[in-house]
């Protein structure tokens, strides 16, 4: 795992000043047999301090965090901060330039591929990459998401739960400064598990902060609002930035996804018909939908019920679904001594 990269760059993250270029990912094709495949980078260094890494394009369907990094690191000199800020608005740089969730190289999910292989596949060696150069530089990751083209998530971020009282209390606090108006706590158990960047970054002691800010391949507007606000609050609550115009955040109502219960999947093919929105506080046995058969349209549609209470925070987008697809995702108001959360980030 810690073999060395194969991904080189002509940026020197210990160079004083705004350095603009990007990283070189090799590849060997038919058409380029000693070719490289661009992943831009901006890095922004003015002395002495903490180091953020600003995340976007993890899935190349997501974009607000994306537009509020590119724009973020076209705005920031190094005039504005102290110590550094790398920026890397599209990760995994061929699934932003496909519009897909995973890679068209390699069906890599970037997010699924943690630590990575230096001598891996094209997205196992951007996972290694950010294990083993970028995680060792960094105090703070903000990892942007969104839902994708599948799910459509209300604006909202999340971390992994603390392994003391008092680191998990120092992620709460940053949960509140990014001010999305949900923030929750998860393990990832019942998604990416131990193979997601929040993952490995726990292992290197990197609190990270993650955003899912809309979804449905689409922008969401207050999502690229929350982006941009609250990576600048981040970034001035850790001493980087040195503005002192930063709006503030919203009272956050800290939930948590406790139990597997609490995803809503599809348990035949068919057309969903959702009978909740995004927000919208439910019941145990609450009717969530319908799911109406396309090749047996005389019979009753088969009904799909909460199995227990929740605030739906996240969507299914797409009508047309397969058995197994994630309908519904619910979470669950922190209850005050709560250290543990588990299922998924997108
Ligand atoms: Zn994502």
């Amino acid at each position: 795992m810690s073999a060395t990269t194969r991904i080189w760059s002509p940026i020197d993250y210990n160079r004083e000043g705004k350095q603009v270029d990007c990283l070189r990912l090799p590849i060997s094709t038919d058409n380029s047999a000693y070719g490289w495949i661009p992943i831009p980078v901006v890095c922004i260094k003015n002395g002495e301090g903490p180091t953020a890494v600003l995340i976007g394009g993890t899935h190349g369907d997501e974009y607000e965090g994306q537009i509020a990094h590119m724009r973020l690191a076209r705005k920031l000199s190094e005039t504005d901060v102290t110590g550094r800020v790398i920026i890397m608005p599209s990760l995994n740089f061929p699934a932003v330039e496909a519009g897909r969730r995973v890679s068209p190289i390699d069906e890599g999910n970037l997010n699924r591929l943690y630590p990575g292989r230096a001598h891996g596949t094209a997205t196992e060696m951007i996972a290694h990459y950010v294990t083993e150069v970028l995680l060792p530089m960094a105090d703070l990751v903000i990892d942007l998401h969104s839902g994708g083209r599948s799910l459509d998530y209300m604006p909202c971020a999340l971390i992994r739960p603390g392994k003391s009282p008092q680191q998990h209390e120092k992620l709460l606090e940053l949960l509140r400064v990014f001010g999305a108006p949900i923030g929750f706590v998860t393990d990832g158990s019942g998604g990416g598990g131990s193979t997601t960047l929040p993952a490995a970054a726990e292992r290197t002691g990197v609190p990270v902060v993650t955003a899912e800010l809309g979804g449905g391949a689409t922008l969401n507007r207050s999502g690229l609002d929350l982006a941009e606000q609250g990576v600048l609050r981040l970034l001035k609550h850790i001493g980087i930035l040195r503005w002192n115009d930063v709006t503030e955040a919203v009272a956050v109502r800290l939930m948590d996804c406790s139990s597997t219960d609490l995803l809503v999947y599809a348990e035949t093919d068919g057309m969903f018909e959702p009978f909740v929105e995004l927000g919208d506080d439910v019941k145990e046995g609450q009717l969530a939908g319908l799911l109406h058969s396309i090749d047996r349209p005389f019979n009753q549609p088969q009904e799909v019920h909460f199995s227990c209470a929740g605030m739906v925070v996240c969507k299914r987008f797409p009508t047309l679904v397969k058995r197994g697809d994630c309908l519904v995702e619910l979470l669950q108001d922190l209850a005050p001594s709560s250290m543990q959360g588990r299922a998924h980030a997108a």
